[in-house]
C-alpha cells in the first residue's frame, strides 16, 4: 500500500514505512495513494464472517504487498483477540461493542495492532534512522491522550522489548479509572501529567515530532490517531459490522467523534467498498467538524470539558485527513457524513433512555453514539438500519452512568486491579523545553 501525505510535499513511501514514520515530513498525514474498490462479489463472499477472518482478508488484500501472509494473519489474531458482540436493541437498532478489549475501550483495536506492526517493523530493523544505534535506543512511542487513548497505547506497548512509551494527558481531566490505567503499569511506561488541556498535550507532541535537534537523540514514533498504522485496523470493524446485515439492508453507522480517527476509517472503509449507506459524526459540545460541515468555514476552537471526555477535541487532528478523502469538497463530504452535537444533559438522559427501553447500559460516548441515530433526518428515512458504535466500557465512567440510571454499574476485575495499584506520575507544564528534558 503506497501512502503519500495530505500535504503533498513529501514522499510516497509504503506502508511499513509510514507507520513507523507516525507523521510525515512535510507535517501532513499519510493516506494511501489509491482507493482500489473490491468488488461487491468479494464482500459478499464476507458476509456474516467472524470478525477476526474478516480481518484478515483485508488486511492481506491491503497490506499483502508488504508482509508475507502467514505473518500478517498471525499479527492480525494476535492483536485483535477479542470479541466484538454486535446487540440487538430493535428492528432496526443495534450497538456494536468495540470495547472487550484489555483497557475497555475501542482505542485498543488500533493501538494493539500498531504496537504489533511497530515492534516487528522495528526488530526487522527498516525505520528509517533505525541505524546502527537501534538497539542500544529504545524507540520512544509519545502519545497525547484525553483519556483512553493512553491506557490502550500503554497497555499495548507494555513490556515489549525495545520500546518506551511516553503518556502526556491534561492533569485532572481523565477520570480516575483512566488514570490509573495508564499511571500504574510502571516498567516501559512513563505517565506525564501535563498542566493544561488535551489540545496542549496533541501540540506538545506535534511539536516534539517536528523537533530536529531532539530527534537526533530520540528515536521517537507516533501511536497517535494520526498514525496510519492505527486506522486500517479500524476500517475492519466497520465491514464487520456491515455484514453481519442482510444484503439488502442499508446501514448507517453512528460514530462517536473527537479526534476524528474513528469517523476517517469508517470513510477509508466506504471507500475501499464496505456496503455503508452513511456515517454520522456525533459529538459533544466540542463540535468543530459539524461547524465546518454545516457552514464551510474550518475553526478549531479551544476544547471544553464534557462528560465525554476522550471527545474533548477543539483541533481534531484527523480533519486534514477526512478532508482530503474527499477531496477538500464540502459537498461530497456532507453526502456521506451526516453530523450532529450533544450536551451533557443530553446525554444524561440518553443513558437513562437507553437503559429504560432497552435494559442497555452505555457510557457517555456510546450514548452520543446513540444520540446521533436519533436526529430527525435519520428518523424519518424508512428502511435504514442504524448501528452505534459503542467505545467504552460503562464502568470507565460510572461517575456519570450510575446516577444516570439509579444504579451501581459492575467493575470489571481488571479495572479495580488498576485502581488499587500505586499511581506512578511526572509532572510538567505544557512547554517543549520541559516535555524534552523529560525525554
Ligand atoms: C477516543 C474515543 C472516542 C473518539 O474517537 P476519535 O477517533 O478520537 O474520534 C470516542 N469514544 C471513546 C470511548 C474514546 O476513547
Amino acid at each position: 500500500m503506497i501512502c503519500i501525505s495530505t500535504r503533498g510535499q513529501a514522499p510516497a513511501v509504503p506502508f511499513r514505512q509510514a507507520v513507523v514514520a507516525g507523521l510525515a515530513p512535510d507535517g501532513g498525514l499519510y493516506v494511501p495513494v489509491t482507493w482500489e474498490r473490491r468488488p461487491a462479489g468479494w464482500w459478499e463472499g464476507l458476509r456474516g464472517a467472524p470478525f477476526q477472518d474478516v480481518a484478515v482478508a483485508m488486511a492481506q488484500s491491503l497490506l499483502g504487498d508488504e508482509f508475507h501472509e502467514g505473518e500478517l494473519a498471525t499479527l492480525i489474531r494476535g492483536a485483535l483477540n477479542f470479541p466484538i458482540p454486535i446487540v440487538q436493541l430493535d428492528e432496526t437498532l443495534q450497538a456494536v461493542e468495540l470495547f472487550h478489549g484489555p483497557t475497555f475501550a475501542f482505542k485498543d483495536v488500533g493501538a494493539r495492532t500498531l504496537a504489533r506492526l511497530l515492534s516487528h517493523l522495528d526488530l526487522s530493523a527498516e525505520a528509517p534512522g533505525a541505524k546502527v544505534d537501534a538497539h542500544d535506543h529504545p524507540l520512544t512511542v509519545l502519545v497525547a491522550t484525553s483519556g483512553d487513548t493512553g491506557s490502550a497505547v500503554a497497555q499495548a506497548f507494555g513490556g515489549v522489548p525495545g520500546t518506551r512509551v511516553v503518556v502526556l494527558y491534561p492533569e485532572g481531566q481523565v477520570s480516575q479509572v483512566q488514570e490509573a490505567q495508564f499511571t500504574t503499569l510502571g516498567g516501559n511506561v512513563t505517565a506525564v501529567a501535563v498542566a493544561g488541556t488535551f489540545d496542549d498535550c496533541q501540540r506538545l507532541a506535534k511539536m516534539a515530532f517536528a523537533d530536529g535537534a531532539l530527534r537526533q537523540r530520540v528515536r521517537l514514533t507516533s501511536a497517535n490517531s494520526i498514525s496510519l498504522g492505527r486506522l486500517v485496523p479500524q476500517m475492519f470493524y466497520y465491514a464487520y459490522a456491515a455484514l453481519q446485515s442482510p444484503a439488502e439492508s442499508r446501514v448507517v453507522i453512528s460514530v462517536p467523534s473527537g479526534n476524528f480517527g474513528n469517523l476517517a476509517a469508517g470513510v477509508m472503509a466506504w471507500r475501499m467498498g464496505v456496503p455503508i449507506a452513511g456515517l454520522i459524526a456525533a459529538t459533544n459540545v466540542n463540535d468543530t467538524v459539524p461547524r465546518y460541515l454545516a457552514t464551510g468555514v474550518y475553526e478549531p476552537r479551544p476544547s471544553v470539558a464534557t462528560v465525554a471526555n476522550a471527545m474533548d477535541v477543539g483541533a481534531p487532528s484527523n480533519f486534514e485527513r477526512l478532508s482530503w478523502l474527499f477531496g477538500g469538497d464540502r459537498a461530497a463530504m456532507q453526502a456521506m457524513i451526516a453530523a450532529n452535537v450533544h450536551s451533557d444533559d443530553d446525554v444524561r438522559r440518553a443513558i437513562a433512555r437507553l437503559h429504560r427501553r432497552y435494559g442497555y447500559v452505555a457510557d457517555p460516548h456510546t450514548a452520543i453514539a446513540y444520540l446521533g441515530t436519533q436526529a430527525p433526518q435519520h428518523r424519518s428515512t424508512p428502511a435504514l438500519e442504524h448501528l452505534f458504535l459503542s467505545t467504552a466500557h460503562p464502568a470507565k465512567f460510572a461517575e456519570t452512568v450510575e446516577p444516570a440510571i439509579g444504579q451501581a454499574v459492575p467493575m470489571p476485575p481488571a479495572l479495580a486491579d488498576a485502581l488499587a495499584r500505586p499511581r506512578l506520575v511526572e509532572r510538567i507544564g505544557p512547554s517543549l523545553a520541559e516535555l524534552a528534558n523529560l525525554l
